[in-house]
């Protein structure tokens, strides 16, 4: 299903090793990561194919790829690193489609990016087993998983997935590993944002993950199978936002929308605006060089250098194979 392994003599093989769908340099916010070294750029890439069939992919050209000539990009683990270092980037992603379908080429780039002192993100949907998940995010600074509604039956008609191993995944990594999570929902109207839904998957994070996980709420537009449902209306977006927080969660945001009070950062303690976003934009930074309150000292959860970065919300391709 997902077109990049086979069997190879005894060994099951991973057919795109080596090679990549593009590279990008982004925002780390583009991921969306918004308690990791906020304002930096992070090197992004993918490959093909992918373990899930969301009816909804937003990446489908990529994901759902039979064909290897869409790789165009060769390039090594170290390179890669290298091109990270040079540009500038504090991290590397593995992202547009699941890194775990790509897991042995992700672990040999973590390797190397650690080796070169630069960080690493997956972007992931969160669907793996527990044996190759340690070993997965052993290795991962930091993950952003899907969580891409809250009914068995909406994973499996429409993701082909299942909705447990997702949740076990999310509490593993929080309670089991130094790897830095955040979540993220695509709202898709009449799907999965109903205010049931977002009221026991948001009571659930509370409950099992803790209520410093942020969790971002981002918007659907038609693409792939899913072409008859509308675009997710901004006001949807704030909705569960409000749920989310009703719900006791402290850092939930809006995604893909100028949204100044959605996409911001808020002290839990004192309420103080802290870091002011539009869109992948930071506008206002007022954390201190240790990543607390400015206003009242009080501790904001996540990774945070002494200062923002300063890359913007530009996209900047580039070309690292030989
Ligand atoms: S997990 Fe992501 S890349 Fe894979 S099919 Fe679903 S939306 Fe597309």
């Amino acid at each position: 299903m997902c077109f990049v392994r086979q069997r190879s003599g005894d060994a099951m093989v991973l057919t795109t090793y080596g090679r990549s769908s593009g590279f990008c340099i982004d925002p780390i916010e583009k991921k969306p990561l918004n308690h990791f070294f906020p304002g930096s750029s992070v090197l992004s890439f993918g490959t093909a194919g992918c373990n899930l069939a969301c009816k909804f992919c937003q990446n489908w050209d990529i994901s759902k790829s039979r064909e290897m000539d869409r790789l165009m990009d060769v390039a090594s683990p170290a390179r890669i690193a290298a091109a990270a270092k040079a540009n500038g980037c504090r991290s590397i992603a593995f992202t547009y489609n699941d890194p775990v379908i790509f897991a042995e080429y992700a672990l040999d780039c973590a390797a190397a990016a650690h080796t070169a002192g630069v960080k690493t993100v997956a972007v992931t949907a969160g669907y793996i087993h527990a044996q190759p998940r340690r070993e997965f995010y052993a290795a991962m600074d930091a993950a952003n998983v899907d969580l891409k509604g809250f009914t068995e039956e909406f994973y499996f008609k429409q993701t082909g997935a299942h909705l447990a191993p997702v949740l076990e995944t999310l509490e593993y990594i929080c309670h089991a590993t130094a790897c830095w999570l955040e979540i993220t929902t695509l709202l898709i109207p009449g799907h999965n944002d109903s205010d049931a839904e977002l009221d026991a998957m948001t009571r659930w994070i509370a409950a099992h993950l803790g209520v410093d996980v942020p969790l971002h709420f981002t918007a659907f537009h038609p693409d792939y199978k899913m072409t008859d449902v509308a675009p997710t209306p901004p006001a949807t977006l704030q909705r569960a936002r409000h749920i989310g927080r009703a719900n006791g969660l402290r850092y939930v945001y809006t995604g893909n929308v100028h949204d100044a009070e959605g996409g911001s950062t808020y002290c839990p303690a004192c309420g103080t605006t802290l870091i002011v976003r539009d869109w992948y934009r930071i506008l206002d930074y007022d954390l201190d060089a240790q990543g607390r309150c400015h206003a009242c000292g009080g501790g904001i959860a996540g990774r945070f250098g002494a200062a923002a970065g300063s890359f913007g919300r530009r996209r900047i391709p580039v070309r690292i194979g030989a």
